[in-house]
């Protein structure tokens, strides 16, 4: 277990499915502290940073379960050229 990761370690130590199920949870509470924010006004930045940070480190074990993360890089970059683009001709269009 020398050069294991964290990630690996709590997917070894509390099981892959449990893991996953938490994921949803943490981008449920992330969501919930969102509409907070917007529909009721809510000061929750706080708790928007705490959400935030648990969904990023969940989606990183998500990444690690499922052996993805350069697939998800690569797909991201892609992603982003095509919104750049998008943003591009948005703004050609609609900035005069
Ligand atoms: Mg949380």
């Amino acid at each position: 277990m020398k050069n294991e990761t964290l990630y690996q370690r709590a997917l070894r130590v509390w099981g892959k499915e449990p893991q996953m199920l938490q994921v949803i949870e943490e981008m449920s509470e992330l969501t919930k502290e969102i509409l907070k924010n917007v529909n009721r006004k809510k000061d929750n930045v706080a708790e928007i940073i705490e959400e935030t940070a648990d969904v990023e480190i969940m989606l990183s074990q998500l990444k690690c379960c499922y052996q993805i993360a350069d697939e998800v890089e690569n797909y991201k970059i892609e992603k982003l050229k095509k919104i750049e683009k998008r943003l591009d001709e948005w703004e050609e269009t609609h900035d005069k």
